[in-house]
C-alpha cells in the first residue's frame, strides 16, 4: 500500500489494512461475543469437527461390531444345522447298519467289515459295535471296546436307550457319555435283531471333538470359537485357537430335537487391536492439538499485529499532525517530477488542493507563465540531482493570482527498502521577509538621504571654512600686486609669481566646490589606490607656504598605496595641518610640526604632531563634537568633518596630547587592493 498521499493513507485505513477506529469498535464486539480475540469461534469448531470425527469412527465401529455378530448369528446357525445334518445322517447311517445286520444276519467279521467301512466314512464315530444285550460286545470295527459300559453307556442309560429305540424301531441318540476313552460323546444305539430289547443292537459313539472337527467349515473354524455345551454351559468339545472377544457377545443354539440339552456356542475371537482406528482417532487428536495450536500462535500473531499497527497508526497519525502543524509547505515528486503528496501549509501556500496537485506534471498550475522556461529548468536540475545547498528563490502564483517569494530546499526521497523514488521539496514563503528587506532597504536609504542631508548642511559649514582660505589667500594676493601695481614696482616676475599663486588658490576653491557639488549629487567617495606619502608630501608643501615661520617636516616610510579618496583625505591632511600650525603659531620660528607617514601592517598611518600647547583639558574631552572651538573665527567643525571622512573610509581618526607636550593626530587608511595603480598625489593641473 502507497501510503505516500494522504488520500492513499485514508484509502488504506477505509480498506482495513491499517485498521481505523470503526473496524477496531467492529473487533471488540466480536471479541466480546466469542472471547479471546474471536479465536474462540473456530476453535470451538475444530472441538467440534473433532468430537464428530471421533462419534463417527466410534459409531462405525459399532456398525462393524454389529455386523460382526449378525455374521456370527449366522455362521452358528449354519454350524449348527450342519452338526444337526451330521448327527441324523450319522443316526440314519446307524440305522441301516443295524437294519442290515437284523436282515442279513450279520455278525462277527462280517460286521466288522461293514463297521469299518461306515467308520471310514464317518469320522466322527469312535467306535462303532454290535452289543448284546447284556451289553458285551460281540463284533465292530478295530480298536473296539470290550463292553458298552467303556463306550461311556451305563447300564441303565443302555437300557433306556434300548427300549427307545426298541419301541420306535428306529436308532436313538443318547444325551452325553462319557466313555472310557476320549471326550465327552454321544451314542447312536439300534436295534439289530428281530427279538427286540432282548436281542443285539448296533451302537456308535460319537466322538462331539470330532463331530465339530469334522463338521464346521474351516472358514468357519477360522473366524469363529465354536464349542458344544450342556444345559449348564458346561464345555464338552471346543474348536477355538484364542480368546473370545468380549465386545461381541456369544451365540448360542440348541441342537434341537435330534440332541436335546446340547448346545453350540459361537464366539468372535478378539482382534489383536485395531490398529487402523486408533491411529485415525490418535491422528484426529493430533490434527485439533495442532489446528489449535495454531490458532493460538494466529491469535498471537495477530495480537502483535494489531500492536504494531496501532503503532503505526500513532506514528502516522503523529507524522500527519506534524506535517499538518508545519507552516513550510512540503510536497513530494516522484523521479519523472510528478506531484505524489503536498502537505496542509503546501496546499494553503499555493491555493490548490491536495487532489487537484497529485498527479500533476510540470508545468504546475502554481507557477507563473513568465517564468515557465527558468522554474522548469531549476526543475529539471533538481531532478538529475543538481540541486543548490543554499535552496533555490522562485516567485509563484497562488490560485487567487497573488504573487509569493518561496525558498525551496529539495532532497531525495528514500522509501523503506533505501530505493530512491523521487524528491521532497520544502517550500518556506519568504514573501513577508523579502518585503521586510524592501522595507529595510528603503528606510536606509531615507535614512541616508537624511543623513546626506546634514552632511551637505555640515558641507556648507566646511565649505565656507574651507573656501574662506583660499578666497582669502586670493585677496591677499590680489592686495599685495595692487599695490605693487600702485607703487609702480610691477616686476612681471614678481606679478606671475604671485598670480600663479592666486591661481592656484583659485583652483583649490574650485575642487572644493565640485566636491561639494559630487556629493550633493549622491556620487559616493571614489575608493582608489592613494599615494598617501605623494598627496602627504604635496600638503606639506602648501603648509609651508601658508606658515612661513618655524619647520614642517615630512617622514615617509611607507612603500604602499592606501584605499581612499583623494579630495577627501586631502582635505583631512589640511585640516590637520591648519590646526597644527595654528597650535603652534606662538612659538614664531620655533614652531615644529611633524608628519609621519609610514605602514603599519596592512595600513598606512598618517600622523601630525606638533609643539604647541596642547590640547586644553575640556577640548580634549569633547574633540569631536561639532562647534567646539576655542578660536576667535573658529567653527569648531574641522575634526568632526575628518572623522566622519576617516569612518567612511573605515578608520579611525585620533587626538591627544603627545607625550613630549604638543598635541598629536593621526588616523590609518586600509592598503589598496592588489594590482590597482595608484593615483599619484598630484592630479592634472596640480602643481606641487
Ligand atoms: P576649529 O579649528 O574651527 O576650531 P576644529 O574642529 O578643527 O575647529 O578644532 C577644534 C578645537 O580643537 C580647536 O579650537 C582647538 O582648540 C583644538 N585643537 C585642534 N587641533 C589642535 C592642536 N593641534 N593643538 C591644540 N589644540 C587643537
Amino acid at each position: 500500500m502507497d501510503f505516500r498521499s494522504r488520500a492513499n493513507r485514508e484509502a488504506a485505513i477505509e480498506a482495513g489494512s491499517v485498521v481505523a477506529p470503526r473496524a477496531d469498535r467492529r473487533r471488540r464486539i466480536l471479541t466480546r461475543l466469542f472471547g479471546w480475540g474471536g479465536e474462540a469461534l473456530p476453535l470451538a469448531s475444530i472441538a467440534l469437527l473433532a468430537a464428530l470425527v471421533a462419534a463417527l469412527v466410534l459409531l462405525a465401529d459399532r456398525q462393524e461390531r454389529e455386523t460382526r455378530r449378525l455374521d456370527l448369528v449366522r455362521d452358528a446357525l449354519w454350524v449348527g444345522e450342519a452338526l444337526d445334518f451330521a448327527l441324523s445322517s450319522q443316526r440314519e447311517a446307524v440305522q441301516r447298519l443295524a437294519e442290515d445286520t437284523q436282515r442279513g444276519g450279520l455278525a462277527g467279521e462280517a460286521f466288522a467289515a461293514r463297521a469299518r467301512t461306515l467308520s471310514a466314512a464317518y469320522a466322527e464315530f469312535a467306535a462303532l459295535a454290535l452289543v448284546e444285550a447284556g451289553g458285551e460286545i460281540s463284533a465292530g470295527a478295530q480298536d473296539r471296546p470290550d463292553s458298552v459300559a467303556q463306550m461311556g453307556l451305563g447300564a441303565e442309560e443302555f437300557a433306556t436307550a434300548r427300549a427307545a429305540s426298541t419301541v420306535s424301531r428306529h436308532a436313538v441318540i443318547t444325551g452325553v457319555v462319557r466313555p472310557a476313552e476320549g471326550g465327552p460323546a454321544l451314542a447312536i444305539v439300534a436295534p439289530a435283531s428281530a427279538q427286540g430289547a432282548a436281542g443285539a443292537f448296533v451302537v456308535a459313539q460319537v466322538s462331539l471333538d470330532k463331530l465339530l472337527a469334522q463338521q464346521a467349515p474351516w472358514w468357519v473354524a477360522e473366524r469363529l470359537a465354536l464349542a458344544i455345551v450342556d444345559a449348564d454351559d458346561e464345555p464338552l468339545a471346543r474348536r477355538a485357537r484364542g480368546e473370545a472377544d468380549p465386545a461381541i457377545a456369544p451365540h448360542k443354539s440348541a441342537f434341537g430335537p435330534i440332541a436335546p440339552g446340547l448346545f453350540l456356542t459361537v464366539a468372535a475371537y478378539a482382534r489383536p487391536s485395531n490398529v487402523t482406528q486408533n491411529a485415525l482417532l490418535g491422528a484426529i487428536a493430533a490434527m485439533a492439538i495442532v489446528a489449535a495450536a495454531s490458532l493460538w500462535a494466529r491469535a498471537r500473531h495477530l495480537a502483535r499485529r494489531r500492536e504494531s499497527e496501532r503503532r503505526l497508526r500513532e506514528e502516522t497519525a503523529f507524522r500527519r499532525s506534524m506535517e499538518d502543524s508545519l507552516t513550510i509547505g512540503m510536497r513530494a515528486r516522484d523521479l519523472e517530477g510528478r506531484i505524489i503528496s503536498v502537505n496542509a501549509a503546501f496546499e494553503r501556500m499555493v491555493g490548490w488542493s491536495e487532489a487537484d496537485l497529485v498527479g500533476r506534471a510540470p508545468p504546475m498550475p502554481y507557477w507563473r507563465e513568465e517564468d515557465i522556461a527558468r522554474t522548469r529548468a531549476l526543475h529539471d536540475k533538481v531532478l538529475v540531482g543538481d540541486m543548490p545547498d543554499q535552496g533555490m528563490e522562485f516567485r509563484f502564483r497562488r490560485r487567487d493570482g497573488v504573487e509569493f517569494d518561496a525558498l525551496v530546499y529539495e532532497a531525495p526521497l528514500i522509501d523503506a527498502e533505501g530505493a530512491h523514488r523521487g524528491w521532497i521539496g520544502s517550500f518556506l514563503d519568504i514573501t513577508a521577509r523579502r518585503q521586510a528587506e524592501a522595507l529595510a532597504r528603503e528606510q536606509s536609504e531615507t535614512l541616508e538621504r537624511t543623513a546626506r542631508l546634514v552632511t551637505i548642511g555640515e558641507m556648507a559649514s566646511l565649505v565656507a571654512h574651507e573656501l574662506n582660505q583660499p578666497l582669502a589667500a586670493i585677496s591677499s594676493w590680489n592686495a599685495g600686486m595692487l599695490n605693487l601695481l600702485a607703487q609702480g614696482e610691477a616686476d612681471p616676475d614678481v606679478l606671475r609669481g604671485a598670480l600663479e599663486r592666486s591661481a592656484e588658490a583659485a583652483q583649490r576653491a574650485g575642487r572644493i566646490l565640485r566636491r561639494v557639488q559630487d556629493f550633493v549629487r549622491r556620487s559616493e567617495p571614489r575608493f582608489e589606490p592613494l599615494d598617501l606619502a605623494a598627496l602627504a608630501a604635496e600638503c606639506v608643501e602648501r603648509a609651508r607656504r601658508e606658515h612661513r615661520d618655524g619647520e614642517i617636516a615630512l617622514d615617509v616610510t611607507a612603500d604602499a598605496p592606501a584605499q581612499g579618496d583623494r579630495i577627501l583625505i586631502e582635505q583631512v591632511i589640511v585640516n590637520l595641518l591648519r590646526n597644527a600650525a595654528e597650535a603652534a603659531q606662538a612659538q614664531g620660528a620655533a614652531r615644529r610640526i611633524r608628519v609621519t607617514v609610514r605602514r603599519i601592517d596592512d595600513e598606512i598611518e598618517l600622523a601630525v604632531r606638533d609643539n604647541g600647547p596642547g590640547l586644553p583639558p575640556d577640548v580634549a574631552a569633547r574633540l569631536f563634537t561639532p562647534f567646539q572651538t576655542t578660536k576667535e573665527k573658529g567653527m569648531g567643525l574641522g575634526l568632526t568633518i575628518c572623522r566622519s571622512i576617516v569612518e567612511v573610509h573605515g578608520g579611525r581618526l585620533t587626538g591627544a596630547n603627545a607625550p613630549g607636550g604638543g598635541a598629536a593626530f593621526a588616523f590609518r587608511l586600509r592598503l589598496a587592493e592588489q594590482g590597482e595603480a595608484a593615483t599619484t598625489g598630484a592630479p592634472t593641473g596640480q602643481a606641487a
